[in-house]
Parts: structure tokens; C-alpha cells; sequence
């Protein structure tokens, strides 16, 4: 039974992987995805694998705790502890996505918490997306900086300098959340800087030309 239901989930994060390689989530930028299984293992996209030739066998299984590989043969994402995080800490998480999508990634060089405006955007993900300070990629200070920044009341989080970690009950909803995302980082940067007194040196001309990029 258990793996039928491995299998299902390898085929559904293929396909959820080229949707958001074709949106330009994953693509050439980075980025890896995670899918839980039940309460003790969790499926990962390998490391630095084209998301369009992978196969259903190429995702790596581990435990959740310890992250230990009972299956696969590529090497697991280099981020997979800051998944395994987001299962461990919020049960009810089943999905959690890592991007380097451009405007998310800009508002994470501010260090600041951004506020969600949308209806949609605080009903799955929460009223702001956290900001988790500055650690390496790939490292346990950075899990450790995102486990004690984890809580219920958001499902997003901007790892500093770095990029976007975004949990969903299903894999459509992880699309439809990292695509809102970006939609309110564009907001948001927008806000900062017409709203901003010590941009009124600026040109209208440049300042129009910066918000027309965003
Ligand atoms: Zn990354």
C-alpha cells in the first residue's frame, strides 16, 4: 500500500516540478520541492538535477527525522533538513517548496516580515510571510535559523538573502502559493518605493521605470 502511495507521489511532484519549471519557479534559478509521505518519511527532488529530464525515480526517500535515505540513488537537495523542519514542526504541512523566485528573493535582501494583502494569500498562506536571518545554503545554521522562526499563524517564510520557503496541504496549492507570493513581493516593493521619503531624490522617469520592472 505504502508503495503505491510512494509511487503516486513521485508521478504527481514530476509533473508539480515541469509546472513550475515552465513558470520559471525552478528553471536555471534552483529551487527543490518536498512532498510528506506520512509522519515519518518525506520525498525530496534530488540535487542539481534538470527538472525536465528527472524521472519518478531519481526523488530521493527519507526520514523526516535524521534525514536518512531508505530510497533512492541520487544525492537528496542540499535543503532538504529545511523541509524535514517544516514537517517535523507543522504536522499539518504536506508540501513545502524552496525558490529563488526573483521579487521574493529581492524582498528578502530588506530583513523584513512581508505582509500579505490578498484574501487568498492570508487564507493559505497567513496575514505576512517571516523573515529568517541570514545563514548559508545548504547548512545547519540555516535550518536552525528557519526552525526558530517556524510557526502556525504563516506558511511562508524569506530565508534572508537567499530566497523563498513556502508550505501547502497539496501540490496545486504550493503552485498557487509561490505564484501569489510573488505577486504580493511586487506589491510590496512597489509600497517601499513610492511610499519611500528618501527616494524623492530620484528622477519620476527612473522612479517609473523601477516600478514598470516590478
Ligand atoms: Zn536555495
Amino acid at each position: 500500500m505504502k508503495d503505491s502511495k510512494i509511487e503516486r507521489i513521485r508521478k504527481d511532484m514530476l509533473t508539480a516540478c515541469i509546472k513550475l519549471a515552465d513558470l520559471g519557479f525552478l528553471a536555471g534559478v534552483g529551487g527543490n520541492l518536498a512532498v510528506r509521505i506520512d509522519s515519518k518519511l518525506m520525498a525530496v527532488t534530488p540535487s542539481a538535477t534538470d527538472y525536465y529530464t528527472m524521472k519518478p525515480e531519481d526523488l530521493c526517500i527519507l526520514e523526516i527525522n535524521g534525514l536518512k535515505m531508505v530510497e533512492g540513488t541520487k544525492q537528496p537537495t542540499t535543503e532538504s533538513g529545511l523541509h524535514a523542519s517544516f514537517f517535523s514542526l507543522r504536522p499539518e504541512i504536506e508540501v513545502s517548496l524552496h525558490t529563488h523566485q526573483p521579487l521574493a528573493s529581492a524582498v528578502s535582501l530588506l530583513g523584513l516580515d512581508m505582509d500579505i494583502a490578498s484574501e487568498e494569500g492570508k487564507k493559505n498562506i497567513g496575514p505576512f510571510v517571516r523573515i529568517v536571518s541570514y545563514a548559508p545554503s545548504g547548512t545547519p545554521f540555516l535550518v536552525r535559523a528557519f526552525r526558530s522562526r517556524i510557526i502556525k499563524e504563516t506558511n511562508g517564510y524569506l530565508l534572508r538573502n537567499h530566497g523563498l520557503i513556502c508550505g501547502a496541504f497539496t501540490l496545486d496549492q504550493t503552485i498557487a502559493n509561490v505564484k501569489l507570493v510573488e505577486k504580493e513581493a511586487a506589491r510590496f516593493l512597489r509600497n517601499r518605493i513610492e511610499k519611500n521619503p528618501n527616494l524623492s531624490y530620484m528622477p519620476n522617469a527612473v522612479k517609473d521605470q523601477l516600478l514598470s520592472a516590478l
